[in-house]
């Protein structure tokens, strides 16, 4: 069997609203009283995820495809980052068989949010809902995290070879 694994890790700001807005991750919106402080359009999920996937193919990080000292990549929608990754890693005959994503937030809660960050990722993806996964947990209050200062996103992907 030829199987690749990838991880991809991921943190970014974070800012309080005054009113409720929204925040893009895993390719859709959720309601939030927290905004993501981002060059692109900040979805923490897609930058983990392709990461992952870049790492299982051997590639080197999203940075260097899509620099943030370049302003062509300023407010970058990142399912284009994702197409990137999921690009390149059809030209070497890699396919997606799972997506595990780690949420670590004390806000916003994704709770109610999961199964459409699931269903967004499996469309994105192109695969089925059950071969992605979408937890969370958060930092006990502790460190820039559990301040509400920032949040991470870890992804691990598997791939198999046509
Ligand atoms: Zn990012």
């Amino acid at each position: 069997m030829n199987l690749r694994i990838g991880n991809g890790i991921d943190f970014h700001k974070i800012e309080k609203l005054d009113e409720e807005g929204l925040m893009v991750l895993g390719g859709t919106s959720i309601r939030s009283y927290y905004k993501i402080i981002a060059h692109s359009d900040g979805d923490i999920v897609l930058h983990a995820l392709s990461d992952a996937i870049l790492g299982a193919c051997g590639e080197a990080d999203i940075g260097y495809f899509f620099p943030d000292t370049d302003q062509k990549n300023k407010n970058l929608d990142s399912k284009v980052i994702l197409n990137k990754a999921l690009e390149i890693m059809k030209s070497k005959n890699y396919y997606i068989l799972n997506i595990d994503i780690t949420l670590v937030a004390e806000v916003p809660k994704i709770n109610l949010y999961r199964d459409q960050i699931k269903e967004s990722l499996a469309q994105l993806c192109k695969i089925s809902k059950d071969q992605v996964s979408v937890k969370a947990t958060t930092t006990e209050k502790m460190g820039f995290i559990g301040q509400k200062e920032g949040i991470a996103c870890f992804a691990s992907v598997l791939l198999g070879k046509n």
